[in-house]
């Protein structure tokens, strides 16, 4: 065994910091480690957050999480960064942790704040197009500094809902918002009356991506109508995708029990048959005593940054409680 903490989080998002920062702040040995290849989590890549508290006029997701950072650090978190969780094990009092660079991390508690990963488009080309007018989840430029330009936008839920809006901030571009089915099935109310009151946003209903096109980089999308499958070729100088995500548990390999979209189960959720003490579960406890879990990744979770800041600090206190449960026998 390599190092021995009293707490080791795995996921530097929201989750894992707002973690850090509590357990370090008050004196647990911390440990955090992240795969990469920056920390911060999905919530590095929005563009513009209105909805965390703190910022009335709204924060990038980078500023915001650069501040976390910078605080976990101030905690004197150890803070791991690329290094990869590939499994895990009970070993007496301790958890080990063995990531990708055959490391083993010891700990009295565990916290997994994984999160979740971008599911991929299936469209002819993209790959091809990847970084060349292709990107998955929010632009991380100006969008002014995009100029005269025609913008697509894949997806229907709030992520590309406020893309949409960041980018049709750059007056000279017409923005396209494509969505395979309505844009209210998925997309909160505000941002929808807002995205139609903007004008240099299209709503483009009913429409899925087939493939892209373009000489050096990319100049054209081509849709399908899912209702009466209708051909039709765009021009677009930016694709952003936001489709969606799942958990990113693959790693766990079954020791921690998941439900069959690969959430984390935890507390009272967790099925009796799994659990083998006397005493019942700590709320964000998963079958593993001692292994927490929070943020996205969680069953039941929030998909929000408050949400998951907030389940990392209750996480926390959670490991005061089961290290309290440990010293008494
Ligand atoms: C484009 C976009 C815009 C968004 N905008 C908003 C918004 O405005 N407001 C809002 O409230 N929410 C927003 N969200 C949602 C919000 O970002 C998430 O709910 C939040 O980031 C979840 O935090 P988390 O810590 O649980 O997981 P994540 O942010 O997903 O972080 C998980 C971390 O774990 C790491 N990891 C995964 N597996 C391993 C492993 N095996 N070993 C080590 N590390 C691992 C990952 O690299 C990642 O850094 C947005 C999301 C996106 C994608």
């Amino acid at each position: 065994v390599k190092k021995d903490y009293d707490l080791l989080i795995i996921g530097g998002g929201p989750a894992g910091l707002g973690a850090a920062i509590n357990a370090a702040s008050e004196g647990l040995s911390t440990c955090l480690i992240d795969s990469g290849p920056e920390l911060g989590g999905q919530a590095r890549w929005s563009s513009l957050i209105e909805n965390y508290g703190g910022f009335p006029d709204g924060i990038s997701g980078t500023d915001l999480m650069g501040n976390f950072i910078k605080q976990a650090g101030k905690f004197s978190t150890e803070l791991m960064c690329p290094q990869k969780a590939t499994s895990i094990r009970e070993d007496g009092d301790h958890r080990i942790v063995i990531t990708d660079d055959d490391d083993e991390l010891a700990a009295r508690m565990v916290i997994i704040t994984a999160g979740l990963s971008y599911k991929r488009l299936d469209a002819k080309n993209l790959g091809q197009f990847m970084g060349r007018g292709v990107q998955y989840g929010a632009p991380t430029s100006d969008p002014k500094s995009l100029g005269t330009c025609d913008i697509c936008v894949v997806g229907g839920a709030n992520s590309a809902g406020q893309a949409a809006m960041h980018l049709s901030s750059n007056p000279d571009a017409n923005v396209r918002l494509l969505i395979r089915k309505g844009i209210e099935v998925q997309m909160s109310d505000y941002l929808v009356q807002r995205i139609r009151a903007t004008p240099n946003i299209i709503v483009c209903e009913g429409v899925e991506v087939t493939e892209v096109s373009g000489k050096n980089s990319l100049e054209e999308v081509t849709l399908k109508s899912t209702q009466d499958g209708t051909i039709e070729t765009i021009p677009a100088h930016h694709l952003f995708i936001f489709i969606g995500a799942s958990p990113k548990t693959q790693w766990l390999n079954g020791t921690v029990v998941t439900d069959e979209r690969k959430f984390i189960l935890t507390g009272s959720r967790l099925p009796s048959g799994l659990w083998t003490l006397q005493r019942p579960p700590l709320g964000f406890e998963t079958c593993l005593p001692g292994v927490f879990c929070a943020g996205d990744v969680r069953l039941g979770s929030t998909k929000r940054i408050a949400s998951a800041v907030g389940e990392g600090s209750v996480a926390v206190q959670m490991c005061h409680d089961y290290a309290r449960m440990q010293a008494q026998g």
